[in-house]
């Protein structure tokens, strides 16, 4: 039985509607080159959503330089959103993250973060779309 709260498409249908870098990192667990995504050092106060299915996956509150040239988190916005998967790729071991709403790859997750949580989220900028928070008000 599916899960109704799931968003399921066809690898023909993902690909229709997402750009080839985005149905590349996202759909085929790719990686983009480091310092070469959009979100690398961007600092500025929003959310960002997961790509593929719009999901809010990760808070600039959480964001931080790791050094690593891809956007690293310390924790997840929310920890139902984002899901991990042993991944045994590359001759490594290593904890891959995938958005829980739509499966898409994100990228992976490490031992090393900040004190905050221990961990660091190292995500594709591709696989995220940043929204920044509304200066309505202001
Ligand atoms: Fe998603």
């Amino acid at each position: 039985m599916s899960d109704p709260k799931k968003i399921e498409k066809t690898e023909q249908q993902w690909r229709q509607e997402l750009d080839s870098e985005t149905y590349r990192v996202t759909r085929q667990a790719g990686t983009e080159a480091a310092f070469s995504g959009k979100y690398c050092d961007l600092k500025d106060k929003g959310i960002y959503n997961c790509a593929a299915c719009g999901e809010p996956l990760f808070s600039s509150d959480t964001k931080y330089d790791s050094g690593s040239g891809w956007p690293s988190f310390y924790a997840p916005a929310d920890a139902e959103v984002v899901g991990q998967k042993n991944d045994y790729s590359h001759g490594m071991i290593r904890s891959e993250v995938v958005c829980n709403k739509c499966d898409s790859h994100l990228g992976h997750v490490f031992p090393d973060g900040p004190i905050e949580t221990g961990l660091r989220y190292c995500i594709n900028s591709a696989s995220l779309d940043f929204k920044e928070e509304s200066k309505e008000g202001e």
